[in-house]
Parts: structure tokens; sequence; C-alpha cells
């Protein structure tokens, strides 16, 4: 019986969010050579923010994150910028990591030094370097346990921030097939049998662009207007309502399958000039700004 018991308490670990691990220190954010920092030497930047950097191994794939804590407001969101050449996903995320709490974590592929500031995590002992976004497996239960560490559903949502290519491969799409061809398939103009776009009627901004929006992730069979802050749909956001069937191994399928509070927000990549980059920081905190109010409004704006 104490046996069973003993089994029971642990089957909710095996299936949960696992524990962290990985060699951590402390660093100075005003004298890191990394570039997403170079860019903010501005001491009163990092006020009240704590950065850590934390290296972990797991199948033959070496990792390094940042782990930037907002040290008054611990206790609060989760920001994910998991792609480290998306420099204006790492930029509004710092500036809502100050603005709303919580920790902030994101990848840094510089563990390779030859592939800094790329998309893939080249720091493989063999085969292809990997998509940090495609790196959410049970099977490889370290890097979501680093990623999610210290934090819990209570402390308010995780939201991963990126910026994406302009447009979307027409060959790909059930709709709008005639759009001018683009990359990728991060648009409100496009759709298949997993995205399903409601886009803004407006198009006021943020909106006035179609590679800004918002997925929202939802299991097979369930309905969408039960999904974690689907009632951005009544803001008039760009809503990309995202089909989970068999997990593709992203933070966004990750998280509908453990019914974690989840949103993730795109813009698109303008470049990296300093007035490109703030346009981009902009409209992804404004989408952070209007799905709080409307999804968390006790997770205040201070800061
Ligand atoms: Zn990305």
């Amino acid at each position: 019986m104490i046996r069973r018991a003993l089994l029971l308490l642990a089957a909710p670990l095996l299936v949960g969010i696992g524990a962290p691990g990985g060699d951590t220190v402390q660093v100075d954010p005003l004298t890191l050579a990394d570039d997403d920092f170079a860019r903010h030497r501005d001491a009163a930047e990092w006020r009240g923010l704590s950065v850590e950097q934390v290296e972990f191994r797991e199948d033959q794939v070496r990792w390094r994150i940042w782990r930037i804590v907002n040290t008054a407001r611990p206790r609060g969101p989760l920001w994910l910028v998991l792609h480290d050449n998306e420099s204006g996903a790492f930029d509004a995320a710092l500036v809502a990591v100050r603005a709303y709490g919580g920790t902030m974590v994101a990848v840094d592929t510089g563990v390779d030094p030859e592939h800094d500031g790329q998309r893939f995590n080249y720091a493989v002992d063999r085969g292809w370097p990997v998509d940090p976004n495609r790196n959410f497996d049970p099977s490889i239960p370290l890097y979501a346990a680093n990623m999610l560490a210290g934090w819990t559903p209570a402390d308010g949502p995780v939201i991963a921030l990126h910026t994406n290519t302009r447009g979307f491969d027409t060959r790909l799409s059930t709709c709008n097939r005639s759009d001018r061809p683009g990359n990728g398939v991060i648009s409100i103009r496009y759709c298949d049998g997993r995205y399903m776009p409601y886009p803004s009627l407006a198009k006021a901004w943020p909106f006035d662009d179609d590679d800004t929006l918002v997925f929202i992730p939802q299991l097979a069979g369930r309905d969408i207007r039960s999904a974690f802050c689907w009632k951005l749909n009544e803001g008039d956001f760009n809503i990309v309502a995202e089909t989970v069937t068999v997990s593709d191994r992203s933070i966004s399928n990750y998280a509908a399958l453990h019914a974690l509070p989840y949103l993730t927000l795109e813009t698109l990549d303008s470049g990296l000039a300093p007035a490109a980059l703030a346009g981009q920081r902009d409209r992804l905190v404004a989408m952070v700004d209007r799905a709080f109010e409307m999804c968390v409004p006790q997770i205040r704006k201070g800061g």
C-alpha cells in the first residue's frame, strides 16, 4: 500500500515540468560581450534585475541561457526569448520583465562562439543544429525544466516573444495563395489545418502589420474559446488559433499539452537598425500590455 501511494505521488512529477540542473553563475550585464547585452549598456536598464548564465548539456547538445529575474517581483510571468537572432524580442522581454516582474529566459547560441546570435544552436556533438523552439520533449526533460525553472502557473502566464520574416510561403497556405510569396507560416493571412487566423478588423497599430500577431494554442477537439486569453478576440487582435494534435516540440505545443497559461507573440523582423528594433519592441510590448489588461489584470504594470 505504501509503495502504491508513493507511486501515485510520483506520477504527476513524471508528466510535469521536471527538475532543472546545470552550472549557474551570476554575471554583470554591463560587461557581457554578447550583442543582446551590448545594446543595453545603461545601468538604469538593469536596476532591480539580476542576471545569471546557466549552462547545461543534454542529448549531445550544450546549452547556454540567460536568466534575468526581477528581484523586487520575482514571482511573476515567464518571458521566453528562444531565438537568439530575434533581437527585437529580447528588447521587448527586457521591458516586460521590468514592468510586470517575473523571469526572462533567453537562449544564447554563443555557447558555440562561431554561431552567436543565430536562430539554431550549433553546440552539438554530432548531427544537425537544434532549433531551441523544437526541443520541448518529454524524452529530453532537462531542457524544458531549465527553461521553466522556478515558474509555476500561479506566477502568471508564460509569454514567448518572437520576430518573423515578412509574409508567408503561399505554397503551404490554404488561403490567400495569390499573395506575394514570402517565407514560413507566420502571418495573419496564412492558414492550414493547424493554423486558423482571426484577423483584426480595424487593423490599428500594432496590427496594421500582417506579421504582428498572437498565437493561441489549443488541443485538438477542445473549444478554442476555452483557451487561455481567448478574450483577446474581443480586443481586435490579430490571432492565430493553433490546433495541437501531435506535439511539434515547440513551447506552444508543450504548453497546450500541459495546460499552461501561455501566449506566443510575434512581430515582423524589420532589421537591426536601432529605430527598427525599437519598433519591433514597441509592437510586442503593446501586445503584452493589452493582453495583460484583458486576461491577467491582477498582474499590474509597474517599474
Ligand atoms: Zn523565433
